[in-house]
């Protein structure tokens, strides 16, 4: 089944040599089989998104570094990324990184469920949602991010989809994923541009569908740190925005459906108990209080309003 459509309008894209094209004549170029479906008129979102339409534009192919990554090594591309994907307890690893952290995904068991991770950059959790049993799709709008994401998927021998493309315009056909799950993206986004990217993830949602969402808590420990130190002024471009869990009830469930929020994790807003054995002491003894916290959250609800990391997990019903 062909899920993608023109990232504009919606309209069927068909091959017009290499390119892929709507119709109404907009035009996408495929890099190394990787389809640029970028808004080109649109502000982009990252650096990375106007560099992937530069190379869109000129189709040079061999101008793009090409890699080769032993079994056993970890891909060039993450050993430099991790510090920026995985957050502050993974700062000793960049560079340093002997193997994949890949995280496990709170979700149910996907029984072949057709899972779409926004803003998947290397596509750890898109190989988590594999491992849960999930037919993985990731989207992010820098090419080198999806370019390592389909280099480390055939290393594993996991089967994987990544495309180029914009959390505000989805190129997905209208209710097409049973599961939709972002970590650590929607928080770089101003309000207005997450508003889009919530609407978008609903129309791509089937009816009965699921949305988890992790996202930064205004009140959390860490980020009331964060906040401070920032002189809690208004974030620009890709800084951290921070929500209060009553913001992201009500506009989670405007913008997708009924929402709950529950706990992620405390200190930090990447705490993955899975990854423990890649993490020094100290970075462990945090790990082990915030699941401890977690935990805890579940059984005294007040505990939830000063965690750091949430998630919104929402139901598309209509
Ligand atoms: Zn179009």
């Amino acid at each position: 089944m062909n899920i993608l459509v023109c990232p504009r309008d919606k309209l069927c894209l068909h091959e017009e040599g290499d390119d892929l094209v709507c119709e109404r004549g907009h035009r996408y170029a495929v890099i190394e089989g990787i389809p640029i479906l970028l808004v080109s008129e649109a502000e982009q979102t990252h650096i990375e998104g106007t560099r992937a339409l530069a190379l869109a534009e000129s189709r040079d192919e061999a101008s793009l570094p090409q890699f080769n990554v032993g079994d056993g090594e970890v891909d060039p591309f993450v050993r430099a990324a991790i510090g920026g994907t995985n957050g502050s307890l993974y700062q000793h690893l960049v560079g340093n990184l002997k193997e994949y952290p890949i995280p496990r995904l709170r979700l149910p068991h996907g029984k072949g469920k057709l899972f779409l991770e926004v803003g998947c950059n290397w596509g750890r959790w898109c190989l988590a949602a594999a491992a849960a049993g999930y037919s993985p799709v990731g989207i992010d709008p820098s090419l080198k991010a999806i370019r390592a994401a389909r280099r480390v998927s055939r290393q594993l021998g996991i089967e994987t989809t990544y495309i180029v493309g914009d959390s505000r315009f989805l190129p997905f056909r209208a209710e097409v994923f049973d599961q939709v799950f972002s970590y650590s993206v929607l928080q770089h986004l101003s309000r207005s541009h997450t508003r889009e990217s919530l609407r978008e993830i609903r129309r791509v949602l089937r009816i009965g569908g699921d949305a988890l969402v992790q996202m930064p808590n205004v009140f959390g420990i860490r980020c009331l740190y964060h906040q401070i130190r920032r002189g809690f002024r208004e974030a620009n471009d890709f800084e951290v925005r921070y929500w209060t869990p009553s913001e992201l009830l009500s506009e989670f469930g405007a913008d997708i459906g009924p929402s709950e929020i529950s706990v992620d994790g405390y200190f930090s807003l990447n705490v993955q108990p899975s990854d423990l054995r890649l993490l020094p002491a100290k970075y462990r003894a945090v790990v082990h209080t915030s699941e401890a916290l977690r935990k805890l959250s579940r059984y005294f609800p007040p505990l939830l309003k000063v965690a750091d990391s949430l998630y919104v997990s929402c139901r598309r019903r209509d």
